[in-house]
């Protein structure tokens, strides 16, 4: 429940929409209260009061309160203090194309106003990555975009079966260079008796989701995926975008932009 009195509380800034001609609805990811929707009254006309913009993929502190009219559901946001650099995003599409991803991703994915700081310090640890403190290096691969899918998955209990089978719990047996049945609608990976007629995937290529989907992956080991082979990169992302799909109620405006820029995303050039 948020206060009545302003709080400030870390949050990301996920999407906006106008509200009347002046005011702004800011949805924003917060570690405590979830996913809340404020109000940032002239937001759209006047400059001051949120100066260093309010764009998605934004990092920093909230000041948010329950409206005066405490029917309302629609918080106020009465002010957004950047803790992170951001300014320069729309310079390079890579990471504008990533982060309108990963912010419209956990937008459609997370429902409910639950507190989740584990999520949340995911969220702003992926975009850290794809935004640091300077943009002088390259942009991130699209490993950094799967290890996020599966942990998105993970945190909100829908990861599927990726070691063992999802009917029966058996351990799908599968050496490497060789392939395991998968059927992101049946749960997941399946054991020979339960998979007979499912989509035959890379081993390889579900234990490194497997892993990715776990609690640690540094730098290095994205890095490391990047640079594997097209038909590898291009089965992972199949894997985690097929578990996805069951969850998402329509097609992401994002994956348009990975499209247009050919960058491998979900949709991207290596269809
Ligand atoms: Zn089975």
């Amino acid at each position: 429940m948020a206060p009545a009195q302003p709080e400030t509380v870390p949050a990301v800034i996920l999407r906006t929409r106008p509200l009347g001609d002046a005011d702004l609805v800011v949805v924003l990811m917060t570690p405590t209260h979830g996913k809340v929707e404020a109000a940032a009254r002239n937001a759209r006309k006047s400059r001051k009061r949120f100066a260093g913009g309010l764009s998605p993929g934004m990092r920093g502190n909230a000041s948010i309160a329950r409206s005066a009219r405490s029917t309302s559901a629609l918080l106020r946001l009465g002010g957004f203090e950047p803790t992170a650099l951001h300014a320069d995003v729309g310079r390079d599409l890579t990471r504008f194309a990533f982060v309108a991803y990963v912010c419209e991703l956990t937008d459609e994915l997370v429902l409910g106003q639950q507190p989740d700081p584990k999520l949340f310090s995911e969220l702003c640890a992926v975009l850290e990555i794809i935004l640091p403190g300077t943009l002088d290096a390259r942009a991130p691969g699209p490993a950094v975009l799967r290890r996020y899918e599966l942990v998105l998955l993970r945190e909100l209990g829908l990861l599927p079966a990726l070691r063992q089978c999802a009917v029966c719990g058996r351990t799908a047996r599968a050496p490497v260079d060789t392939r395991v049945a998968f059927e992101a609608r049946h749960g997941g990976v399946l054991c020979a008796e339960h998979g007979s007629r499912a989509t035959r995937l890379d081993a390889t290529v579900v234990a490194v989701a497997a892993a990715l989907s776990g609690e640690h992956t540094d730098a290095a080991g994205l890095a490391e995926i990047d640079q594997r082979p097209p038909g590898f990169r291009r089965g992972l992302r199949d894997v985690t975008y097929g578990v996805l799909r069951q969850h998402l109620r329509r097609p992401l405006r994002s994956l348009a932009l990975f499209r247009q820029l050919a960058i491998g995303g979900p949709r991207g050039s290596e269809d």
